[in-house]
């Protein structure tokens, strides 16, 4: 392994706004070798994951900011090249924060072994990772649906919202999707079995809002804030649930973080606006992996992955996400796997 490089992005500017490919350095050195407990990993895959751009800032959050001079924390996919810990054998593959990089020396409690033969491995980083469990959690334990009611989901042909809307649909509820454009419109329609789609690019969002959810809104994932935030609160039903997931709409701004204007929506309705992290859900892992895996061998949920190939687009990949380019789950594809 000694002669190995290792290509890494490591953060050395605080982003003012969109990424630069400057506020980064990409350069090649030596692979770490594993300590005691670690494992080497080569990694496969790289989940893109709009928190990222969060982590790059200097604000208090539920995680520590990347240092100035660290490797970029990102969740990747690899497989084990050395092993210093029993669980985890030459060959195996496993998920966790590994960094945008070629290798990662990772303690061997902090990974999570996949089993490859059961799915396409970067479907481990969509549905059956981190965004999966985002939906599941965020829909089910925050939001509540019971049968019949309508759920709206923001960022609704992306990795979260896509997952969001066909549990919902699972659950015997409306599901009603916002996302930008009518080609999303209508993957969300026509191949996801959402009963609406909103353009909030070019259509009238409250008048369709009011179409498509005539009795108001119970359940509102929201993974956008802003503007689009905003429009679903005034369409509130009683008592209804409002999800804060994300807010990428304001992840890049340089001034204030827009709050909601029409928060009095929560009081007049009675309904409750309640934010969650994943991690926090960490302990019910298993319980979400196995339904998800049971809903994708039955056809009802279908996944989809955007893949980049090559580590080396890192920056202007990680915009697509900004700019709506992706469809389901983004992905770097690093390198293939051996044997
Ligand atoms: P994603 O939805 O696959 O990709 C992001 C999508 O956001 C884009 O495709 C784009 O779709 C939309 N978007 C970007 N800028 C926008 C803007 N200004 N206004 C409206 N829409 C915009 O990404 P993801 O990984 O699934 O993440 C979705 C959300 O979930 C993010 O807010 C993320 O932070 C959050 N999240 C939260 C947790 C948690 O634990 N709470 C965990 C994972 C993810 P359009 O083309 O439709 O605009």
């Amino acid at each position: 392994m000694r002669t190995a490089q290792n290509r890494r992005f490591t953060l050395i500017k605080r982003p003012n706004g969109m990424i630069k490919r400057t506020d980064f350095d990409f350069s090649t050195v030596s692979v770490a070798e594993p300590g005691p407990g670690e494992v080497l990993l080569r990694i496969l895959y790289l989940s893109l994951d709009p928190a990222m751009r969060g982590w790059m800032n200097e604000s208090k959050s539920y995680m520590p900011p990347v240092g100035l001079g660290e490797v970029m924390r990102a969740i990747g996919l690899g497989q084990v090249v050395a092993s210093n810990d029993p669980s985890l054998k030459l060959g195996d593959i496993a998920t966790g924060l590994t960094g945008v990089q070629d290798y990662a020396a990772v303690p061997a409690k902090n990974l999570n072994k996949i089993d490859p033969n059961l799915a396409p491995l970067p479907r481990y980083l969509g549905v059956l990772g981190g965004t999966g469990l985002t939906a599941y959690f965020g829909l089910l334990d925050v939001g509540q649906p019971k049968p019949g009611e309508t759920v709206v989901v923001s960022g609704a042909a992306g990795a979260t919202g896509s997952v969001v809307g066909q549990i919902a649909k699972i659950h015997g509820c409306h599901a009603v999707g916002i996302a930008g454009g009518a080609a999303k419109c209508k993957y969300l329609t026509e191949e996801l079995g959402f009963d609406a789609a909103i353009d909030y690019k070019s259509d009238d969002m409250r008048a369709a809002l009011n179409r498509h959810c005539p009795n108001g809104v119970n359940v509102f994932f929201d993974n956008v804030g802003g503007e689009i935030l905003d429009i679903v609160l005034a369409q509130l039903a009683r008592k209804a649930r409002v999800v804060l997931c994300g807010a990428i709409s304001q992840y890049n701004s340089s001034t204030d973080v827009r709050g909601p204007k029409n928060y009095l929506s929560l009081l007049i309705n009675s309904a409750r606006m309640e934010g969650f992290i994943v991690f926090n859900y960490m302990q019910r892992y298993p319980e979400a992996i196995q339904a998800l895996g049971a809903w994708l061998a039955d056809g009802k949920i279908k996944a989809r992955e955007d893949i980049v190939e090559g580590l080396e687009n890192f920056p202007e990949a990680f915009l697509r996400l900004f700019r709506g380019e992706n469809l389901g789950k983004l992905v770097i594809r690093v390198a293939e796997p051996n044997g």
